[in-house]
Parts: structure tokens; C-alpha cells; sequence
């Protein structure tokens, strides 16, 4: 345990160390990480977001990875309500799915959240540099309201 916390309490993630440890003492046990949702979810302390960027991440398999940062630029670009938090918003969770690429799925997702990061900003994005402005809803929108 004392090995653990010395790498991660720079990462102010102290309180997650048990976690962590039986994550890795399943882990160990399966063999390696599963790939498939399911297995993953069945995981100590993962939840929809780790399963789904896993598989998309390191397994390259298509999968919707959706949270609350790149929630913000799918909302926006397709025009959905952001009532709820992107882990329980089961719509967003549905466009998310069928806007993702057969192929490719890791370059997505990265260009989402860097979209996100830098573009699509909290607050005001910044629409006149995005290369998304044209079909965006919230873009249209916006100019349609002058
Ligand atoms: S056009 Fe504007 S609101 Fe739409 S995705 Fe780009 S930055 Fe976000």
C-alpha cells in the first residue's frame, strides 16, 4: 500500500489507494485487463466513463466515451439538453454511440477532448475558429439570433 500512495498522492488521489490496490489484485487475477464493457464494469471501481474509454483507448474497439467535458461539445454540436450528468444521460449516451467512427476510435476521442480543451470552451466557445461552426447546432443558432 505505502508504494502505491508514493505514487499517487502528487496526484491528490490518496483516498482512491484501496481502490487502486484492488483493482490491480483483480487485475492480476483475471490474467489482465478484460476487454469486453461488461468485465470492465465488474471492476473495482469502474465506472461507465473508465470501462468505455478503455475499450476505445486501449483496445481500439468502437465504443461511445462520453463525459462531462466532451458532453460539452456534443450537446452543443447536436442540440441536446444538458440536464442531467453525462454518466446517467442516457440520449446523450445514444448520439454519442451513433456519431462514433467504425475506425479511428482512439484519434476521436482524443480530438473530442481536445476540441473540448481548447475550442469548445466552458462559457463562450470559441465558434468562429471551430472547423465544426457550420453544422453546429449551437453555432447556427447563435448567428440565427444575430
Ligand atoms: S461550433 Fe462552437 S459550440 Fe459548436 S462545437 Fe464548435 S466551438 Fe463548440
Amino acid at each position: 500500500m505505502d508504494s502505491i500512495l508514493s505514487v499517487i498522492r502528487p496526484l491528490g488521489l490518496v483516498r482512491r489507494a484501496e481502490t487502486l490496490k484492488a483493482l490491480a489484485t483483480e487485475i492480476v487475477a483475471l490474467g489482465g485487463v478484460p476487454a469486453s464493457l461488461e468485465d470492465l464494469l465488474g471492476l473495482p471501481g469502474v465506472g461507465l466513463y473508465a470501462a468505455s474509454a478503455t475499450r476505445a483507448v486501449a483496445f481500439e474497439r468502437r465504443q461511445a466515451t462520453v463525459d462531462g467535458v466532451t458532453a460539452r461539445v456534443y450537446r452543443r454540436y447536436f442540440g441536446l439538453d444538458d440536464a442531467l450528468p453525462a454518466s446517467a444521460d442516457r440520449d446523450l449516451w445514444s448520439v454519442v454511440d451513433r456519431a462514433t467512427p467504425r475506425t479511428g476510435v482512439r484519434e476521436w476521442n482524443w480530438s473530442v477532448l481536445d476540441l473540448a480543451a481548447t475550442v469548445c470552451l466552458p462559457g463562450r466557445p470559441r465558434c468562429e475558429i471551430c472547423p465544426l461552426a457550420s453544422d453546429c447546432r449551437w453555432s447556427v443558432d447563435m448567428h440565427a439570433a444575430g
